[in-house]
């Protein structure tokens, strides 16, 4: 009789695990007790555990962190339900990317974040854009002379655990109108609080043409007004204004950024160009986070028909780029748990860290993906999410939204 047994709530065992924040990629049981990671080890000795998953044929990662989303339903129109790009799209943690503001932060929190099983987190929004919805004729929401800044920190300060950091965009609409003001108070508000910014790149807002900013210049311009840490939005974007836009070769400026700490991010939303992405891999340029941008129909409230790309489209799409697996594994774990300052608990398999994995299968085939420009891209595999495990319970994805994946039923 063995007196030395572990007990364990739940064993994944001979899973192909990945995990990058300790340079795991092999075969290893994982053992969860209480919500946590409480083992990794390859082969578990002397336990008990009450439930027990035989994981050979998947490939075991700490819960995916997707660190561009849309999720404030019904207040916002592009609003999807957060658990359906969430824990169903085999994603345990998502980043809610300025679909709420001061005026409508609290709402989010009430209504959004404590009703979701999926962890939701914020980047709150600078200017009051995210609130213009269906019925709204107010104009100027974007403007920054309406931001008061005091209450963006004070709501980043009261919510440390929520509020990640501040949304805002350089696209050529809001610099057509209001000049580079709206980065001047993000770049404020994030020194003020020591949070990073995300920076939209990519036409948006409507432009007043006779003040369009020359597309060339939109991004470097509004670097000057990022530091180490923060993020550039959209980095494969077909736009002309976007990081590439019509340039074959990455401009001189964006290797210096990236150099000095500007992290890239997919964000693969409407403009994920195929060929824009080649270019810039071709050079070195990769994203340093890969997030989906999953949002619905702007021009229609409550209406997520239009969304056909997801998290692990994004990942498989870049797998047949060439991105090196673990490499993107590290882009949907690790990378982003940093920039959320969250590596101690999530993106990681670090015993005492949450108990959130992703399970997922590999699915070989002859498939075609096809991009913003409608070009295809031939893949030969899929990640397509069988599980998840979000504070040690094991749910199974209902895949709903992940239309560029797997077939409508
Ligand atoms: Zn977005």
């Amino acid at each position: 009789m063995n007196t030395n047994l572990n007990y364990y709530d739940l064993v994944l065992l001979n899973g192909w695990v990945i995990d990058p924040s300790q340079s795991l990629n092999g075969r290893f049981d994982i053992a969860i007790r209480d919500g946590k990671i409480a083992a990794v080890t390859q082969q578990l000795k002397a336990y008990k555990a009450q439930h027990k998953f035989a994981a050979g044929n998947y490939l075991i990662c700490p819960g995916l962190i997707d660190l561009h989303v849309h999720v404030y339903e019904w207040k916002t129109t592009f609003g999807v339900p957060s658990d359906d790009v969430g824990i169903n799209a085999g994603v345990t943690t998502i980043v809610d990317q300025g679909s709420s503001s001061p005026f409508t932060f609290s709402g989010f929190k009430s209504d959004i974040i404590e009703k979701s099983q999926t962890d939701v987190r914020s980047f709150l929004l600078v200017n009051h854009a995210a609130t213009q919805t269906i019925g709204n004729t107010v104009s100027g929401l974007e403007n920054p002379a309406n931001i008061d800044r005091e209450i963006l920190i004070k709501i980043a300060q009261e919510n440390p655990e929520i509020v990640c950091g501040f949304k805002v965009h350089a696209d050529s609409g809001s610099i057509s109108r209001w000049g580079m003001e709206v980065l001047k108070l993000a770049r404020e508000v994030g020194d003020r609080t020591n949070l990073p910014l995300y920076v939209h790149t990519g036409e948006l807002f409507p432009v007043d043409e006779a003040n369009r900013p020359h597309p060339d210049k939109v991004v470097e311009n509004a670097l000057s007004y990022m530091k180490a840490g923060d993020i550039l939005g959209h980095c494969y974007s077909c736009q002309p204004d976007g990081l590439m836009g019509k340039r074959t070769q990455v401009p001189e400026w964006l290797f210096a950024a990236i150099e000095r700490g500007i992290l890239l991010d997919l964000g693969h939303g409407l403009k994920f160009s195929f060929e824009t992405a080649r270019r810039m891999i071709a050079q070195g340029v990769l994203p340093h986070t890969i997030s989906s941008d999953a949002h619905g129909n702007f021009k229609q409230l409550h209406d997520d028909s239009t969304l056909n790309y997801s998290l692990c489209g994004a990942i498989s799409k870049l797998l047949a780029l060439g991105l090196n697996l673990a490499d993107e594994i590290a882009a949907v774990t690790i990378n982003p748990a940093r920039v959320l300052k969250a590596e101690a608990e999530i993106g990681t398999f670090k015993v005492g860290s949450i108990a959130d994995i992703t399970i997922l299968k590999l699915v070989e085939g002859d498939w075609l993906f096809v991009d913003a420009l409608e070009q295809p891209l031939k893949a030969k595999h899929k990640l397509i999410p069988i599980g998840v495990i979000r504070s040690g319970k094991l749910i199974q994805p209902n895949c709903r939204l992940l239309r560029d994946l797997v077939a409508i039923a």
